[in-house]
């Protein structure tokens, strides 16, 4: 039995020119030829739906502004939400904007773009997937392939046809409130996770389950030097080809059709300004044909944030000319459609700028097959909601839970086993789900069914409501600063403790979406460590239970936890898929996607960090906490047999490795092959450790597999100060499990 990886991304290929389509062209150009400036700068511009109309209770109706934005300034694109709606909402809504839009000359139909970001977290009754974290976690391209085909299909059926996901920016800086948007912290793990998800919501894009995906955020948002959102990064450009750019390079040549844009700044400059990454980079280089988007408010961030210009209108220069093809929630979209007007009357913006950004909207437009079919409805998508789709969420989620540590196998917990279940996060639906959850903080904990279990209620319905005692011990506030925490009452907590087998303790973080979950401080909060320390005291069994967006500091506790397991933000099945872990049901798949730290001021991740004993001359080696790539498993597997097809290779060349492993215990299981490949010397301090392959595979007791992977060698290659990629001729060492192999390549290439 073999399995042979077929996927070979451009991981350092950068030209991937995109194909258009010439049926459309020719529809485009037919229909810019008879538009007007007016008509045109209003495509340009992207409305909420909150400005545009009043709620009530869970009802929302427009009010004249709809008409003004979309009959008088005729804009191209609506986003947002009033709030969570069914999807026969969602199909009343935008058949009222495209009723609207009918009443112009033109009769372009409006572009609806919500955040879709795991599942249709907007609409009611759709089903909710794991965050992108934990999605990587499964290193299950299959599963997030599922995910993004539901996604797709539940959007659809409430009528919306533009999705702002997936989130590819690199998980880097552990301290950043949104690294559970993302696949983690590996360059080629967001690559190939990116592509899968692109092509499931995305291909083929006219048919009627399909979507235009947003690729988020160009590029490296994600590593703030503060760590805070939104604040300035500042990396050499060739690094931000080396590690930040693949994901968007490849995720591009999968066709996919809208990027949005960093709000924040790149050395010193505000990304949205920047035309040799957005123009530049994204255009020409990488042959990009979609439109790129502003996020929201961004081009009034230049001027009132930013402080680069004196007014607005000198800001929507800069950000049209730089490569913005549409603006997100203008300041005022009215002054915004008369401020370009006057600068294209001014010669400050071409009117073949206005025709290039209003061809890329139109030609997305025309793919999403909106002119035909403007308004989806979802009585014709009758697996919306489904059980089936429920049940992917759930395969999703039992194959993220990470198993990270499992002193002499307490987990799984002893059949009829009695069990305290404790902690903030032990009887939450909110903290399962993180943000974008029914609102964008995930703090609406009413929305929820009655159906989705509470990892308390998952274990109650497993195990036998008798078997449980609960005590919440620590609590998150509701309202206000609902990411702190304080203590309930830890004493009934320890109490309870001593007439049971086991204690979870279930911690981590309330959800947050943004800025507003900046952290001055990584470590697990006072009260929870106080939970956590006075449980672990009474000597019993301590599981604890990471239910957490990003990585906090557990350094404290983890040598007094029996067993940890890191379910990230799983979903609305997290609860019961880790029940069933806990119980042996599942056995534990998962790997984390970034590197686990052990102190809030050693955060690097697993490609720049020494590791420990290899004598990084600033001494600054440290083990982290666990490493990327690391996840426990009931069973036991070994590696055997790590092979190349040749020892010396001519830089053109593929090379052919094959690894075989094997499940060494008494359960069946699945593990993930990682494949690493490190350049030893060169010109350029080589990377620590590269993720180069990885294949998830599925072993019976005993048996074995072989995976192979084929290596086009030009991927091992670096981008240079001189931003040209080197392959230099030298050795390189494969790691595979606990396996090691050299093999040299025999001349430098510069390309
Ligand atoms: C976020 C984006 C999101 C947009 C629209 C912004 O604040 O940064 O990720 O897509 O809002 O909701």
């Amino acid at each position: 039995w073999s399995i042979v990886c077929t996927s070979f991304l451009p991981v350092c290929e950068l030209k991937a020119q995109q194909k258009t389509d010439a049926v459309i062209e020719k529809k485009v150009d037919a229909l810019l030829k008879q538009m007007s400036l007016e008509e045109k700068v209003g495509q340009m511009a992207q409305v909420s739906i909150e400005s545009l109309g009043n709620t009530k209770g869970n009802v929302f109706t427009f009010s004249d502004k709809m008409k003004d934005a979309v009959v008088n300034y005729k804009i191209g694109s609506i986003l947002n939400t009033p709030g969570l709606q069914t999807a026969g909402d969602w199909n009343r809504i935008i058949t009222e904007i495209h009723q609207a839009a009918l009443q112009t000359r033109a009769k372009i139909p409006v572009l609806y773009g919500l955040d879709h970001i795991h599942g249709v977290n907007y609409v009611a009754g759709g089903t909710l997937f794991p965050q992108q974290i934990a999605q990587a976690a499964t290193w299950n391209r299959q599963l997030v392939y599922n995910a993004g085909v539901i996604t797709a299909y539940e959007s659809r059926a409430a009528g919306v046809p533009w999705t702002f996901s997936p989130v590819l920016d690199l998980g880097t800086n552990p301290v950043w409130p949104r690294i559970w948007e993302g696949f983690g912290e590996d360059p080629y793990l967001t690559s190939e996770l990116g592509v899968q998800f692109v092509k499931a919501v995305q291909e083929p894009l006219g048919n009627k389950e399909k979507l235009v995906v947003s690729l988020k955020h160009y590029m490296a948002y994600s590593d703030p030097k503060s760590g805070k959102d939104r604040t300035d990064a500042w990396i050499p450009e060739h690094y931000l080809r080396e590690y930040h750019l693949p994901a968007f390079a490849a995720a591009i040549k999968a066709n996919a059709r809208n990027v949005m844009v960093n709000s924040a700044l790149i050395n010193g400059i505000p990304t949205h300004i920047n035309k040799h990454i957005l123009t530049g980079i994204l255009k020409s280089e990488l042959g990009f044909t979609g439109f790129i988007v502003t996020d929201w408010q961004d081009i009034e961030n230049v001027y009132r944030r930013d402080k680069m210009t004196n007014n607005i209108k000198e800001a929507i220069a800069l950000a049209i000319n730089a490569g913005i093809d549409m603006s997100m929630i203008p300041y005022d979209y009215k002054a915004f459609c008369t401020d370009l007007i006057a600068l294209v009357k001014e010669g400050k913006v071409s009117q073949a700028r206005i025709d290039d950004a209003v061809r890329r909207i139109l030609r997305v437009k025309y793919e999403t097959g909106i002119f035909e079919t403007p308004v989806t409805y979802v009585k014709d998508y009758p697996k919306f909601g489904s059980a089936e789709f429920e049940q992917a969420a759930y395969n999703t989620a039992a194959e993220s839970i990470t198993l990270l540590k499992n002193t002499n196998n307490v987990l799984p917990l002893r059949a009829n086993a009695k069990v305290l279940v404790t902690g903030p996060n032990a009887n939450s639906m909110r903290t399962l789900n993180g943000g974008w959850s029914y609102s964008w903080q995930g703090e609406k904990t009413d929305e929820y069914a009655a159906k989705y279990n509470t990892i308390l209620e998952a274990l109650q319905k497993k195990l036998g409501a008798g078997n449980i005692v609960y005590e919440q011990g620590v609590a998150y506030k509701m309202q206000g600063k609902y990411f702190e925490d304080s203590i309930v009452n830890i004493e009934a907590a320890v109490q309870a403790a001593a007439n049971v087998d086991y204690v979870l303790l279930c911690i981590g973080e309330n959800s947050y979406t943004e800025t507003p979950g900046n952290t001055n401080d990584l470590s697990l909060s006072a009260s929870q460590l106080a939970l956590s320390s006075a449980l672990i005291k009474t000597g019993k069994p301590v599981v604890v239970i990471l239910n957490e967006g990003r990585p906090r500091i557990i350094s404290s506790i983890e040598p007094g936890a029996a067993a940890i397991v890191d379910v990230f933000l799983p979903g609305n099945f997290g609860a019961d898929a880790l029940a069933d872990v806990l119980t042996g049901v599942v056995n534990p798949s998962g790997k984390l996607p970034i590197t686990y730290p052990r102190y809030t001021n050693d955060l690097a991740g697993y490609i720049h960090k020494p590791s420990e004993g290899s004598g990084n001359p600033q001494g600054g080696e440290t083990a982290p906490q666990y490493p990327f790539g690391f996840g426990l498993s009931y069973t036991s597997f070994s590696y055997s047999k790590l092979t190349i097809n040749k020892n010396n290779f001519d830089p053109a060349e593929t090379a052919t490795i094959t690894v075989t492993v094997t499940n060494t215990g008494n359960k069946p299981g699945k593990e993930v092959v990682q494949l690493y490949i490190t350049d030893l010397v060169a010109s350029l301090t080589p990377d620590v450790k590269r993720l180069r392959g990885f294949e998830k595979v599925e072993l019976q007791p005993g048996e074995s597999k072989t995976v192979t992977f084929r290596i086009s060698l030009k991927q091992l290659a670096f981008v240079g100060t001189d931003l040209k990629k080197h392959l230099e001729a030298g050795a390189f060492n494969i790691q595979a499990g606990t396996l090691q192999q050299v093999f040299t390549i025999n001349k430098t290439l510069v390309f």
